[in-house]
């Protein structure tokens, strides 16, 4: 797909217009853009992303994003209802997630940008706390192979190694006893999934915490996909073992609020037990010319449109509304998981709830990932081994999504069977699956996602 299949069609800005362009005419550009990209997930065949797609649901939060757009969230003298509406989202996300269960801190969070921010954020305070109240100035961080590519990011921005774990490959999640491994005098945390996004399987967050506990190092449960799901799977009677503050070893949380709390993209929640790990990130520069200044994070000037849009979203839907959706998704994702296991050549990976994945053993998935692709289905791509995933969200839970799903698939089977010798055209991209990367040498393939990541920054 072009990265810019727009040039034929609309005027390319390469300045600033001399002349203002006209209102109505920009609208209906946007307008045709706009309904162009829905059409790709509003029949609810792309996996995850699209976690609520409910227009009325957007109309209703575009309403309070309007009315707080303009307003800078750094200014709390002008706008308290950042203060209320920041407060009122880490209190909901605390109290979803047993911040009640915490006896020996003060349980408190953070509103960040997205799951990547929390996870830096995450990141950025155990090395700071450490940093501070451990002497460690050599830190390093432990985590699963199946943990976020987050991680490395904000490991390699602030200079902390990382120790990477492989997984079980049977149930797709880390042995404890394998992380206790790498974990020494200069670790400052370890992380767990709840659930991981390659698999949706959740790592054994219980064992993780004891292992936390008994070496003095902090734990992060990344819950970036499931923090606003999972809990209500659990409270659904579902099979979800605990993963949040009930464990004493767990020491921070990240939950999206712009995935399943169904928010706008651009914010997310990072949880902490207690007060001092938040505070040991916070950045302060008193002396400076431009007045005193103190930031409780990395960005300074936010919108307080997105948290207004964030909070009132929340508001609208409470537990009778997250409770319905989580039905229907987990619901969906089960009988989903059951036509993948009516086919013997598709092995579903470990033992996942609302995010699965299968494979197999008799051909190269992605000939059936080719032929769902003909038929519209979007998927997550994965490697070593070659898997797809499918993040259930709400569009899957339109009526005959579930039928389309099953019967496409019955003819993906024999389509890969009778391919099987062939190379398939689809391999795995994070967010997507894409043609042919999958078995490149490693040069060749940073070369290629530099050029795609140029075109995305470029004019045509
Ligand atoms: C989405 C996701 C992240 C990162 O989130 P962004 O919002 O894309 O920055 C981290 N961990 C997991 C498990 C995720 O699914």
């Amino acid at each position: 797909m072009s990265s810019h299949p727009y040039t034929e069609r609309f005027e390319v800005l390469r300045a600033i217009p001399e002349k203002g362009r006209d209102e109505s005419e920009i609208l209906a550009e946007l307008a045709e853009m706009a309904h162009e990209e829905d059409a790709t997930w509003e029949t609810g065949q792309c996996s995850g992303t699209m976690y609520c797609g409910d227009h009325e649901h957007y109309g209703f939060m575009n309403q309070a994003f309007g009315l707080f757009a303009h307003m800078n969230t750094l200014q709390r003298d002008m706008c308290p209802s950042a203060t209320k509406f920041e407060g009122e989202i880490i209190a909901m996300a605390l109290d979803l997630l047993n911040a009640d269960a915490v006896e020996d801190g003060e349980t408190c969070g953070l509103i960040t940008s997205g799951g990547s921010g929390s996870i830096a954020h995450a990141v950025l305070a155990y090395r700071d706390h450490a940093r501070q109240t451990r002497g460690i100035t050599n830190p390093n961080f432990v985590k699963p192979e199946t943990g976020h590519p987050a991680f490395n990011k904000a490991c390699h921005l602030f200079g902390v190694e990382l120790r990477t774990v492989p997984v079980d490959p049977d149930t797709t999640v880390v042995d404890p006893a394998a992380m206790a491994e790498h974990i020494d005098e200069n670790t400052v945390a370890i992380m767990g999934s709840a659930c991981n996004y390659g698999y949706g399987t959740i790592d054994p967050i219980a064992g993780l915490s004891d292992l936390a506990i008994e070496r003095g190092v902090g734990l992060h449960v990344d819950g970036c996909l499931g923090g606003f799901i999972l809990p209500w799977g659990e409270k659904l009677g579902y099979d979800i073992p605990p993963f949040d503050f009930r464990h004493p070893g767990v020491t921070t949380i990240s939950a999206d609020t712009h995935k399943y709390a169904y928010g706008f993209k651009g914010t997310s929640v990072l949880a902490f037990r207690d007060k001092a790990l938040r505070n040991s990130q916070y950045f302060y520069l008193p002396e400076w010319t431009g007045g005193k200044y103190c930031s409780p994070g990395m960005d300074g000037s936010r919108s307080n449109g997105l948290i207004a849009a964030t909070w009132a979203g929340m508001a609208r839907l409470g537990s009778e509304g997250y409770l319905k959706y989580a039905k229907a998704i987990f619901e969906t994702a089960f009988a989903m998981q059951d036509a993948v296991r009516s086919h013997p050549e598709l092995r579903i990976m470990g033992n996942p709830s609302f995010c699965f994945s299968f494979t197999s053993d008799e051909f190269d998935i992605y000939h059936v990932n080719d032929f769902m692709r003909t038929r519209g289905w979007r998927f997550n791509g994965q490697q070593y081994p070659n898997a797809i995933h499918m993040a259930v969200t709400r569009p899957q839970t339109q009526p005959g999504v579930l039928e389309r799903f099953t019967t496409d698939l019955a003819e993906a089977v024999p389509y890969a069977l009778e391919h099987a010798g062939d190379t398939p055209d689809s391999g795995a991209i994070y967010g997507g699956v894409e043609g042919g990367m999958t078995d490149e040498a490693d040069e060749f393939i940073r070369a290629l996602m530099a050029d795609l990541m140029d075109a995305q920054q470029s004019l045509p």
